[in-house]
């Protein structure tokens, strides 16, 4: 074989080409270094004295479907200014690894295409290579994002596996970039992202998250100068948690039968979306059958429909209006979940209105915690949680997303 095949198929160069041998479906080369370019590795002298060798295998590129391996005695010299006996440097490999930096590029290439099961056995190498090759790219890429130009950010906690385990995740909402990922929940977990920010002088303008009294007082204390905007789907979702609890409530309580019997299985119906009625199922009639017969679970039922309409405003001062008459009528509504409701809703009035200011959400959240869930369903979520928050903050970036 010649040495410019040996380069440009294999990226060596430097290296003579000694033998091909055809073992057990491999294709093995042996190269020799030729001996005028030993040198140290430490001083980079060429002064130095040949002390032997030590054979190294190394993964190439395959052949077709074939395997290959490169064999390489590697010189030992002895180096009179270091005053010790080491390797050459390699041009081709690093010499910690098993595999060619060639192979490690298109076992890159293939990552994005094919599962990390499916490169390891195309390659004929075991997965932790694969993954190991994986890591140390995304390491590489997205161990450190730039926040220095972080302007409007989400901010959420996600369940990971069960066990109730958690991940906090910081959103870009500019370029829907996962810039931080968090152990844990809670302000704790978002410690190290303050330190970066205040590292990076970022100057954050609009945040969102849920209404957590944790998320209020780290904000407070690390974004002061932000908006700081109350996700409404998460003020909806609260609703509709305590709507859910008010109606198995009243189910329970209810004495009849046929009462019993109307509000069963209208949990879903109560909580869809009125444009999201199913025609064909009758769900609006049923859906009207268990307010008619059920006078508070119908008012709670309408005041979520008017909770909506806060954020459906065109402007601020409108919708300040619109809050507030909600409170006052949930207040009258002798309904103490609907009161307690209100009180939430008045304690957390201005970071709800502040999305007439900023009008952010952590929805672009929920697709990147889609993303998480399906990811999280391979194994090596659990198994490296270091190379799972790796793969989360590569997520948004289809060109440099790896596949499992
Ligand atoms: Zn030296």
């Amino acid at each position: 074989m010649s040495t410019s095949l040996l380069y440009h198929a294999f990226g060596i160069r430097g290296y003579d080409y000694v033998k091909t041998e055809y073992t057990e479906g491999r294709v093995i080369f042996t190269i020799r270094q030729r001996p005028h370019t030993y040198r140290c590795s430490a001083c980079g002298t060429r002064q130095v004295a040949p002390r032997g060798h030590q054979e190294r295998t190394f993964h190439a590129v395959p052949i077709g479907g074939k395997p290959v391996a490169v064999v390489l005695p590697i010189p030992r010299v002895a180096c009179p200014t270091c005053g010790v006996i080491r390797q050459v440097p390699l041009n081709f490999a690093d010499s910690r690894r098993s595999y060619t930096r060639t192979f490690e590029r298109y076992a890159l290439e293939l990552s994005r295409l094919m599962t990390i099961q499916d490169v390891a056995e195309h390659l004929q190498v075991s997965w932790d290579t694969i993954k190991d090759i994986q890591k140390r790219y995304l390491e590489e890429r997205f161990r450190k994002p730039r926040l220095g130009k972080l302007k409007q950010i989400a901010i959420d906690e996600i369940a990971i596996g069960k066990g109730h385990r958690y991940l906090t995740v910081v959103l870009n909402l500019e370029t829907g970039a996962v810039v931080f990922v968090g152990d844990g929940k809670g302000a704790d977990a978002l410690d190290p992202f303050w330190r970066r920010l205040k590292a990076a002088r970022t100057k954050v303008e609009a945040v969102a998250t849920d209404m957590s009294a944790a998320y209020i007082q780290a904000i407070r204390d690390h974004l002061g100068d932000a908006v700081h905007v109350f996700d409404h789907f998460h003020v909806i979702k609260l609703f509709n948690e305590k709507l859910s609890d008010f109606r198995r409530e009243l189910h329970r309580e209810a004495t009849d039968k046929m009462h019993k019997d109307v509000l069963k299985g209208t949990r879903w119906l109560l909580l869809k979306n009125p444009e999201n009625l199913d025609p064909r199922r009758k769900d609006r009639e049923r859906l009207e059958e268990a307010l008619r017969m059920n006078q508070p679970l119908a008012t709670v039922y309408y005041l979520k429909e008017d909770l909506r309409q806060i954020w459906e405003q065109p402007d601020k001062e409108t919708a300040a209006r619109v809050l507030d008459d909600w409170i006052r009528r949930a207040e009258a509504s002798c309904i103490k979940m609907l009161q307690k409701f209100a009180s939430t809703v008045a304690l957390h009035r201005r970071g709800i209105l502040a999305y007439y200011d900023s009008p952010i959400s952590t929805g672009p959240l929920e697709g990147t915690n889609n993303k998480i869930q399906t990811m999280k369903r391979q194994a090596y979520g659990f198994r490296d949680q270091d190379f799972f928050k790796l793969k989360i903050l590569a997520i948004h970036e289809a060109k440099y997303a790896l596949v499992g």
